[in-house]
């Protein structure tokens, strides 16, 4: 690890105006002193934001705001969002393992970075590391890469379980900086790779993200997260799938799929979706729709299997979520 400059801020300005000039954020550093220790981020000043006030919960008609600073841990075992965002409290369960969902917050989940082991050995050629270095991923071990959203630059798929659930739910990013405030949908503050695969998210220099917020709506509580891995704890998804309908009468009158596990940004399914609404839910519905998932998909050599698997996916969890 390279030597680095440690200090608390106490408060709001004095973090942003810490950030404005060039330190880094910490909260959890679950992620980040990971990749401090492998050397791929070498920060020379650290500023730990614990002392901020992005702490709460709130429930309200108008949906669900969460700080940045609130635990996985915490957000998943609320009552109210177990009960009204079961698919977020889902995706946070599911994710990495009790101790660390305990240290992690919500806004380093949105921030951390390509799980890719390219990205992870500084002796690989990684456009996201190290800008115009290449990609040792494209042509090498690629069976979790991503088969949708990907470029020439970059295959990685996004990492965040609940960045999945967020983008099915149209949530919102609040962010915060010395020039003001903004508000980001969560589907455009992940970036594809495309030419700049290092510009991961759409968050400026010195800026916080300081809460999000998930609109309410007749579709969040029937809702669920599917995550598909090669064991069943303490790993990443090979595919997954956001889904919450609302289904009134024998009518399928809204429709919300998301997933992840196998592209570059945490992917909404629109044609899955139109295919859904004004249908009657049952199986000949959810098989349908599902056959839309992997439209668009490009395997590599190592990752054609996740094609087929993002479609069953799909129709699982349609079919979970809808029933039979
Ligand atoms: C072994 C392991 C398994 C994991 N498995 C999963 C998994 O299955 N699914 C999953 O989704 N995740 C998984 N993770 C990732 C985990 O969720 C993240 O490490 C965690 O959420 C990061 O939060 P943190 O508070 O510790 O972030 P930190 O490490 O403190 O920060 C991460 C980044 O976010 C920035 N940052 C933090 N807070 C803010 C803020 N408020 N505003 C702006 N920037 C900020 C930091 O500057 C840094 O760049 C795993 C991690 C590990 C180590
Ligand atoms: S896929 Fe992306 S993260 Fe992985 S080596 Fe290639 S450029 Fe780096």
């Amino acid at each position: 690890m390279y030597p680095f400059v440690f200090s608390k801020a106490a408060t709001e300005s004095a973090a942003l105006a810490a950030g404005a000039d060039g330190a880094r954020y910490i909260a959890g550093g679950t992620t980040l002193v990971d990749l401090m220790r492998e050397t791929v981020e070498r920060p020379s000043r650290l500023v730990d934001i614990n002392g901020l006030p992005y702490r709460d919960i709130t429930v309200s008609s108008e949906g669900l705001r969460v700080g940045a600073l609130v635990r996985m841990s915490e957000l998943a075992a609320h009552p109210d969002v177990r009960s009204h965002y079961p698919v977020i409290a889902q995706s946070l369960e599911l994710g990495a393992f009790a101790q660390l969902r305990n240290m992690a917050s919500i806004g380093g989940n949105l921030m951390q970075r390509p799980r890719c082991p390219y990205f992870r050995d500084v002796y690989s050629a990684c456009n996201r590391r190290s800008p115009g270095t290449g990609c040792d991923a494209v042509d090498g071990d690629n069976r979790m890469q991503a088969v949708l959203g990907g470029s020439a630059h970059c295959v990685a798929t996004h990492p965040s379980d609940l960045a999945v659930a967020l983008v099915a739910l149209d949530a919102v990013v609040h962010l915060r900086s010395t020039a003001g405030t903004r508000a980001v949908p969560v589907a455009e503050f992940f970036l594809r790779p495309g030419n700049t695969p290092h510009r991961e998210q759409d968050l400026r220099p010195g800026e916080l993200i300081t809460s999000v917020h998930v609109p309410a709506g007749p579709h969040t509580r029937r809702s669920g997260y599917l995550k598909v891995r090669d064991r069943q704890s303490y790993e990443f998804a090979l595919a997954s799938a956001a889904v919450a309908l609302d289904i009134r009468g024998s009518v399928i009158r809204g429709a919300r799929v998301a997933v992840g596990g196998v592209a570059t940004v945490p992917w909404r399914l629109p044609r899955v979706e139109r295919a859904l609404v004004g249908a009657r839910p049952g199986r000949a519905t959810w098989t349908e729709a599902a056959a839309r998932a992997a439209d668009g998909a490009r395997a590599l050599s190592g990752n054609a299997f996740k094609i087929r698997l993002l479609e069953r996916t799909v129709r699982r969890q349609l079919t979970t979520i809808g029933g039979l």
